[in-house]
């Protein structure tokens, strides 16, 4: 269970913004390049301004673990990707 981009997140970072965190969109890969460390650190630290599947454009955070366990996923975002539209990080298999 992971925010990463990985197969089983259909290869995008799983992110959330405030001020409500109430929804887990869809990072393209191609947005922070998970092999690149300092990237990834600076994207953990501060977030990263990026459009997600959906279009919405805003600053985003990296999830925490309950937030990518219990956070419903961006029905725009489900629907971009053509996955079922659920509860958590795409890996977690719901
Ligand atoms: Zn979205």
């Amino acid at each position: 269970m992971t925010a990463q981009p990985t197969a089983e997140n259909h290869d995008h970072w799983w992110v959330y913004t405030g001020p409500n965190y109430d929804a887990l969109h869809a990072l393209p890969r191609a947005v922070v390049d998970p092999k690149n460390a300092d990237a990834v650190e600076e994207f953990r630290n501060a977030g990263i301004q990026a459009a997600v599947a959906c279009s919405a454009t805003d600053t985003w955070q990296w999830a925490g673990i309950f937030s990518r366990l219990g956070l419903p996923r961006c029905d725009g975002c489900c629907d971009q990707l053509g996955i079922p539209r659920g509860t958590g990080t795409p890996d977690n298999g719901r």
